[in-house]
């Protein structure tokens, strides 16, 4: 290695440095020069040409949610969010949508992470869930819901007999883990929405179900705050005119740190059960 040689005491103090910072972990196989020249700016799409009959302007994006709508966030880049949009829109399967997204460079936090999470369980299930981003265990595996909140989860739907490998379409708002498990900022949350928005259209699932405050603030668009929304149903209105009925539940990780809101979110399933024998689903 080359560069100045740095005392073992200073490199001690920056590794504790790291993990006080909730940096505790490495995420690559080959060291990175920071110090190296920047790469080229992310490419993302190419302007969009016209879709015959389809009015191209930013379509504004309002669920219709009896919570309170939030202000539009000012973003850095409301270029990417279009972009994405764009790209999304002009997805047909969820196949399509899953390969513009494993390509998709407008995302800082790909840089970051091992694998693109897209998506488990079966497309075209009856429930869909949405959470908020991948963590450590999602990252390595590639799969949405793999750690242990994810494994509360699953034990939480087989309780109303119901799985992944059945019942269940799982993803979340972001693909790609952000680092040190921040929570997502609003402007990587706004790009990768636009994709999880036509991810819901082309899964049609008959519910959606939002694990987790960030995660139904994102997709309600609303300020109002995850202990109010919770075993409330609302619904989400897309883009292609369709509207799914919507359930807001606590995240598996916050039951995890307060088990005593587990029985809130048992009254969450139960009602999404009876939801489901309403639609004829179940
Ligand atoms: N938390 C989430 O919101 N999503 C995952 O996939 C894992 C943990």
């Amino acid at each position: 290695m080359t560069g100045p040689a740095i005392a073992r005491e200073d490199l001690a103090s920056l590794l504790k440095w790291y993990v006080d910072n909730g940096i505790d972990e490495t995420i690559g196989e080959e060291a990175i020069d920071r110090f190296a020249a920047p790469p080229p700016p992310a490419a993302t799409s190419a302007p969009a040409p016209a879709i015959e009959g389809r009015n191209t302007a930013p379509t504004p994006i309002r669920p219709a949610t009896p919570f309170p709508v939030r202000a539009p966030v000012p973003l850095e880049s409301p270029q990417l969010v279009e972009d994405a949009r764009e790209l999304a829109r002009r997805c047909v399967t969820i196949a399509d949508l899953e390969a513009a997204i494993r390509a998709f460079e407008g995302c800082a936090i790909k840089r970051t992470a091992k694998h693109t999470v897209f998506a488990d369980g079966v497309a075209g299930a009856p429930v869909m869930v949405v959470g908020e981003a991948p963590g450590a265990d999602e990252d390595r595996l590639g799969k949405p819901f793999v750690g242990v909140s994810g494994q509360l989860m699953d034990r939480m739907f087989d309780a109303i007999g119901m799985s992944r490998e059945r019942d269940l379409y799982i993803t979340n708002i972001l693909f790609w883990r952000p680092p040190g498990n921040r929570t997502p900022t609003l402007a990587e949350q706004a790009i990768c929405l636009a994709f999880t928005r036509r991810h819901i259209e082309l899964a049609k699932p008959k519910v959606l179900v939002l694990a987790g405050g960030t995660a139904a603030k994102a997709v309600l668009d609303t300020t109002e705050g995850i202990m109010r929304m919770r075993g409330k149903w609302t619904s989400v209105r897309l883009d292609d005119g369709s509207e799914v009925p919507t359930l807001p539940t606590f995240h598996p990780a916050y039951l995890l740190r307060t088990p005593a809101s587990k029985r809130q979110s048992w009254l969450d399933l139960l009602a999404l059960d009876k939801k489901l024998k309403e639609l004829g689903v179940r």
